[in-house]
């Protein structure tokens, strides 16, 4: 049972493999507030900001889906695509980027380039390079604002978090969030640790976020339904829960497997529905935090000798 567990929780997660069936999705528009509209389709949530200024796009999920995402901006706008940002690297946000950057300049962090340009690993499969139409040619290393349809677009890098290079875009008079993958919904977040991710940085980062922004902020999360505070809250109070939790077994010289048997609260259990399962999650936060597992096997040092009694 016990190498049985170990097996199941050492597996890496195959749903990075699985694609959808591209030609079965059907990309679709909803508008959030001001100039900002959500596109749905496969992978990540698309923003797309339209006005006079013409169209800006946050991330553009795969590929084969490039002609889908466009039908779908024409129908907002017949302006032209002026800029695409990306959140961050990862191939189902950044997909679609060498038929859109022939159209406008993609924007983003320099390690969003960086790693871009060259193969990537995720959960140890190679995930190709893009060709260079693909590449951001705007880049910055900290933060940076757009001044666009009216309204200044804040870009913010939310370092060590889901990845290295991640970015949060708020569009400051819609009131409109982007949050890319650094937050998701009622989901188990991924720490992409081969690409920089953290699980304190990605904690981090979002209870810094929850205090700058203004109330009824509209959120497009990297995956999940639109949100607000609300929902940023449940997400950073589930991360306080289980970090709290995980580092007691740990300190307590749990094993990774008792960790995994053990499991995590009932309330949070639905949480295991998406791409990262309850068994994944908590081996990224035993592997994630830091501190002293010592396995039960392995006995603790021994006691230093008492001193010996000072001599009145
Ligand atoms: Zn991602």
């Amino acid at each position: 049972m016990k190498a049985l567990l170990a097996a199941l929780v050492l597996v890496p997660t195959l749903a990075v493999a699985q694609m959808p069936d591209f030609a079965k999705v059907q990309v679709t528009s909803t508008p959030v507030a001001g100039n900002v509209h959500m596109l749905v389709g496969a992978g990540g949530n698309i923003a797309v900001s339209v006005g006079p200024d013409g169209v800006l796009v946050v991330d553009d999920q795969f590929l084969p889906l490039a002609q889908k995402i466009n039908a779908a901006i024409d129908k907002l706008s017949k302006e032209k695509i002026q800029y695409v940002l990306n959140t961050h690297w990862h191939y189902d946000h950044t997909g679609s980027n060498p038929v859109l950057g022939k159209e406008g300049l993609i924007v983003a962090h320099d390690k969003v380039r960086v790693r871009l340009a060259s193969e990537q690993k995720v959960f140890g499969n190679p995930v190709a390079a893009l060709p260079k139409e693909g590449l951001p040619v705007i880049t910055y290393d900290n933060n940076m604002s757009l001044f666009f349809n009216g309204e200044e677009i804040r870009l913010t890098h939310m370092p060590s978090g889901h990845t290295d290079g991640d970015t949060a875009v708020y569009f400051t008079t819609s009131n409109v969030l982007h949050t890319g993958d650094q937050f998701i919904v009622d989901m188990f977040p991924f720490f992409d640790m081969e690409n920089g991710g953290t699980v304190e940085g990605y904690q981090r980062n979002l209870e810094k976020l929850l205090q700058t922004l203004p109330s009824g902020v509209k959120i497009i999360p990297g995956h999940g339904p639109l949100a607000g505070k609300a929902e940023l809250e449940r997400m950073v109070a589930m991360l306080k829960e289980t970090i709290t939790l995980v580092r007691g077994h740990k300190d307590g010289g749990k094993t990774l497997e008792q960790v995994v048997a053990q499991g995590v609260p009932e309330k949070y259990k639905s949480w295991g529905n998406g791409f990262i399962k309850e068994a994944q999650y908590l081996e990224f936060l035993y592997k994630g935090l830091p501190g002293s597992a010592r396995s039960p096997a392995t006995p603790a040092p021994a006691p230093a000798p008492a001193p010996a009694p000072a001599k009145k």
